[in-house]
């Protein structure tokens, strides 16, 4: 039998019962016009969405992970050249740099906002890299690899430190390209700029991911490069569709990475709900910070700097003995996730780049400690109430030891 007061760790079900009618008539429309690639939904899918993200222009594709290495190929990473990254990500994010022919390479995280920690990439440039002043490409010393790229992660919804990331790319000759895909509406703050910055709209290009536990989710795989820069537009559209702008006339060779016409009309008819989604899982998160005030001692909540309007893809708490008390939660019904259990650099995937534990120790220690809890809009008051007993419930059950090393916080 199943818990009548179980709390999922994510419930895709509802937005999509509400909005039944609207997506049965896109699937209609397909039907009808047998227009399943391409065609004018994912025309105007692709316009709302460049809007919406304050940028000319978007291609749609079929991956957060086509996304990535479409972007990156067309920004110009060449064979063998050094990307870098956060290892605290989930895979595609490498997977679309080496897939592109580049090579990740990881700074650490910020150990507050858990995104790529500014001073870690100057510090890596500064004495691992050597910057031409003639405007060549920066060089890796050790390798002598061109560092190409700067990929930063806007993770659990939150954007990076973007001005301070830009700042050393313009100085080190590098493109930027964002993962935004758990951060679709996110803003940042641009001191720079003096004005709030959607995500997708400050690097070169960004990545969007559309898989459906994503803000604006897909009834199936989706994804999409935003970029303020035409060329580059018409690069992705390029590789999305087999290197040709016309059939059968190939300028490259490319990629069926193509955006399903059915999957945009759907996320164009949900795209109108997502800033009201948005805002209710920051009103949400608001609400556990409340239930959680009291409770500061025993766990790290999420930090949200001045600079930042967070879209809490993900709600992330730090607490010692994470993974008794997420057996615990399992145990009376409550659903949660870890946001990655295990660094990129640690993976057996990456064993060839050559990370030893201990080489990203913020990103390390976090691993050990991060438990996702429900998230999503239609999570309500009381489920976040009982969510939060139970939590606390728990942790107070803990052996004082492992409560002692929860984390370094007071
Ligand atoms: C979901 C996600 C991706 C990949 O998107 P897919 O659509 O699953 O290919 C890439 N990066 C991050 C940070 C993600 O969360």
């Amino acid at each position: 039998m199943t818990n009548p007061n179980a709390i999922p760790f994510l419930d895709i079900v509802t937005p999509h019962v509400d909005l039944e009618e609207e997506l049965c008539t896109v699937f209609k429309y397909a039907l009808r016009t047998a227009g399943f690639v391409g065609g004018p939904m994912v025309e105007s899918f692709e316009a709302e969405f460049a809007k919406y993200c304050n940028v000319q222009y978007c291609a749609g594709v079929g991956s957060g992970t086509d996304a990535l290495r479409f972007a990156l190929i067309a920004a110009g990473v060449q064979p063998g050249s050094i990307v870098i990254t956060v290892p605290n990500t989930f895979i595609a994010t490498t997977e679309g740099i080496s897939q592109a022919g580049g090579v990740p390479y990881f700074v650490d995280v910020d150990e507050r906002t858990y995104n790529m920690d500014p001073e870690r990439l100057r510090e890596f440039l500064e004495t691992e890299c050597v910057v031409d002043v003639s405007g060549q490409p920066t060089l890796h010393k050790k390798t002598g690899a061109q560092v190409a790229a700067v990929v930063p992660v806007h993770l659990y919804g939150q954007m990076a430190n973007m001005d301070p990331i830009l700042e050393l790319a313009e100085r080190y000759n590098l493109v930027v390209i964002e993962d935004a895909c758990q951060a679709h509406g996110a803003q940042y703050l641009s001191q720079k700029e003096k004005r709030w910055m959607t995500a997708g709209s400050m690097g070169k290009a960004a990545a969007f991911s559309f898989y459906p536990g994503k803000n604006l989710g897909a009834c199936g795989e989706a994804g999409a490069v935003t970029t303020k820069d035409p060329e580059l537009a018409s690069k992705v559209r390029m590789l999305r569709d087999h290197g040709q702008a016309r059939k059968y006339f190939h300028d490259l060779e490319g990629y069926n990475g193509r955006l399903d016409a059915i999957q945009a009309g759907i996320l164009k008819a949900k795209l109108p709900h997502l800033p009201e989604w948005n805002e209710q899982r920051r009103e949400n998160a608001v609400r556990y910070r409340d239930l959680l005030r009291t409770h500061q001692d025993m766990m790290l909540l999420p930090h949200e700097p001045y600079w930042s309007k967070a879209v809490y893809h993900l709600y992330v708490v730090q607490v010692g003995d994470r993974d008794e008390l997420q057996k615990h939660l399992a145990a009376v019904g409550i659903g949660t996730g870890i946001h990655y259990p295990i660094p990129l650099h640690l993976q057996k995937a990456y064993q060839s780049l050559g990370y030893k534990p201990g080489a990203f120790p913020v990103a390390e220690a976090a691993a050990t400690k991060i438990l996702s809890l429900p998230m999503y809009p239609t999570l309500g008051p009381e489920q976040q109430r009982r969510v939060v007993e139970q939590l606390v419930n728990a942790v107070e059950q803990a052996p004082a030891g492992q409560l002692a090393q929860a984390v370094g916080v007071k």
